[in-house]
């Protein structure tokens, strides 16, 4: 045992200290910024206590990106920002200047490469763009996928383009997708949510189960118990009717795929918050529960997605979101305004009823 403590303790393991990369006017004044204002679309400035000022040109970013693009970035960040750029949790670039007048050459150079400038809003005013829509991995990384989440997204912001570049919407938006129901990019409570889901039982590959799986803890990790251990033929058994294609199995053991392209599909989700302002935070609910999973531009799920923004963005009052125009006009004005037809699977099931009473296509009685 070390009788002494290591006085400076080196580990390789976290990212290095955030204070090593502020630029110096973000140091100089940490804590003490005034205000900041909205100069245009895309662009803001922040105003520190001692008159100093800071410029953002935020930028959407293609969401997954290569190397190349990303040197492409940070050449731009050095030409004009002394190199200082960063990435939002909403996958916007944020190009950091203190020099007013290499805004506007910087917004050429960027948008000359194809990517926009926007996503940003003005609260005072009640003038929101829409964000950049966040996504999961996908067919590109993941292995339990429903569906892609680059390339759907990708067809929905082509579509939604303009509502990033102006600040047109009366309120914030939060689109996000998440490629099976594990939803690890946190949609559920977006203002809409994708949600890819399987909708058949894995498959099993008895000789894949058998080499490399261990039975026991992939029985176990069924929620349903829709699994029993085959010991005679030392594979798995999968109890259909139990199953409800969560996907556990496939974590747990590689021979128990369940991506099936003809069947697997998504589900739409709408009225979620994290914010508490106006009204409390809260879960999103399905109003779509499948759409066909249809490549490379997933028609019917961008025609769907638009349908709910353009319905609210014509007719919520400043600053309310999705969540509070459904709670004003009723969700039966929900399905009759968005053009969504209301499908028996959007009635809670015997579980549920307890918080929601949602139970029955009556919404009101
Ligand atoms: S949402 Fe599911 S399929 Fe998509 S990346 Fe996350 S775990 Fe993988
Ligand atoms: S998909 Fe989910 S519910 Fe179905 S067998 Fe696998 S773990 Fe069980």
């Amino acid at each position: 045992m070390a009788s002494e403590p290591v006085e400076e303790y080196i580990s390789d393991i976290g990212p290095p200290h955030y204070e090593k990369f502020l630029p110096p006017v973000i140091k100089n004044n940490y804590g003490k910024w005034a205000y900041h204002e909205v100069l245009k679309p895309g662009v803001l400035v922040h105003v520190a206590e001692s008159g100093d000022k800071i410029y953002t040109v935020r930028v959407g970013s293609p969401r997954l990106l290569s190397i190349y693009t990303i040197r492409e970035l940070c050449d731009i960040a050095d030409k004009y920002c002394d190199g200082y750029l960063r990435f939002t949790s909403r996958n916007n670039i944020e190009f950091l200047l203190t020099d007013e007048s290499k805004i506007d050459p910087l917004i050429e150079e960027v948008e000359k490469l194809g990517f926009p400038v926007g996503g940003t809003w003005d609260a005072t005013k009640a003038k929101y763009a829409l964000s950049n829509i966040v996504h999961t991995q996908g067919w590109i990384h993941c292995h339990t996928p429903a569906i892609d989440a680059s390339g759907p997204v990708k067809a929905l912001m082509d579509a939604l383009f303009d509502h990033f570049k102006n600040m047109d919407l009366p309120g914030l938006c939060r689109i996000s997708l998440a490629c099976c129901l594990n939803m690890c990019g946190a949609v559920h409570a977006s203002d809409i949510s994708l949600v890819g889901i399987h909708r058949t039982p894995p498959m099993v590959d008895d000789d894949v189960v058998r080499r490399t799986c261990e039975l026991p803890s992939t029985v176990a990790g069924c929620p349903t118990g829709a699994l029993r251990p085959d010991m005679k033929n030392k594979t798995i058994k999968v109890d259909k009717e139990k199953c409800m294609y969560c996907g556990n199995c496939y974590t747990m053991c590689p021979g128990m795929p369940l991506f099936d392209p003809e069947n697997g599909g998504v589900a739409i989700l709408a009225g979620g918050k994290l914010s508490d302002a106006r009204s409390p935070a809260r879960l999103s609910k399905v109003v779509v529960p499948y759409l066909p999973n249809n490549p490379p531009r997933w028609p019917e799920v961008v025609d769907t997605v638009k349908a709910i923004l353009e319905a609210w963005a014509a007719e919520a009052k400043p600053h309310e979101r999705i969540a509070e125009w459904i709670d004003r006009i009723g969700w039966e004005k929900f399905f009759e305004k968005t053009g969504i037809e209301f499908k028996v699977q959007l009635i809670d099931d015997f579980r549920q009823p307890r918080h929601t009473f949602r139970t029955t296509t009556q919404f009101r009685w």
